[in-house]
């Protein structure tokens, strides 16, 4: 189904069947929690992973037919992290590495090159998300799994400091999607001129 060519139809009940099995995982990722089985736990987390990686992919694919790239391109961009995700949530999910490579061919080869665009943050305080104390104190890692969750830092106390234009930015949802042009806006995904709001 990870393909422009399959109906919609049979795209939209593959999206169905991963949400299903989604929900299946995650009540057999809370027993496994319950009963301290960390590599158990980890594994259902890189099934979680992979189901969402599959699903955006499905609905990258969707939103691409109905001319809606810039939707589509989040999604994308949700299937790469997902992927990264899965390989680091457990040592059986190695191989999605290779998957990963897949999606970066298709950001090169189904959409044109974006601009990224990165924030400089100042933050008071950052939070572990596992243990919740101050991150630079505690043992956590951040996009390591722990008892099949992983870890990421919740920033307390933001001042944004600076924007600039990056090659290489940490969230590719992060680009310039728009810039003036005569009579509006140019979509950079679709290059139609856009009015502007104001105008209309
Ligand atoms: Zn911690």
């Amino acid at each position: 189904m990870l393909l422009i060519t399959r109906d919609s139809e049979l795209q939209r009940a593959a999206c169905s069947a991963l949400e299903d099995a989604l929900k299946r995982t995650h009540i057999e990722k809370q027993k496994a929690i319950a009963r301290f089985d960390e590599d158990y736990a980890n594994l259902l987390l890189g099934c979680e992973s992979v189901a969402h990686a599959l699903l955006a992919e499905l609905n990258m694919w969707l939103l691409l037919k109905e001319e809606k790239p810039d939707e589509a391109w989040n999604h994308l961009v949700d299937a790469q992290m997902a992927s990264i995700y899965a390989a680091r949530a457990h040592d059986g999910f190695r191989h999605l590495e290779h998957h990963h490579q897949r999606l970066e061919a298709i950001e090169h080869l189904v959409f044109p090159r974006q601009v990224f665009v990165s924030s400089g943050m100042l933050v008071g305080f950052q939070e572990c998300s596992i243990c919740r104390r101050d991150y630079d104190g505690c043992e956590h890692l951040v996009g390591r799994p722990y008892m099949g969750q992983f870890c990421y830092i919740i920033a307390r106390d933001i001042d944004l400091d600076h924007v600039a234009i990056v090659e290489h930015p940490a969230d590719k949802r992060c680009r310039v999607e728009r810039f003036n042009a005569e009579g509006g806006t140019r979509n950079r995904m679709t290059w139609k001129i856009e009015p502007d709001a104001t105008d209309a």
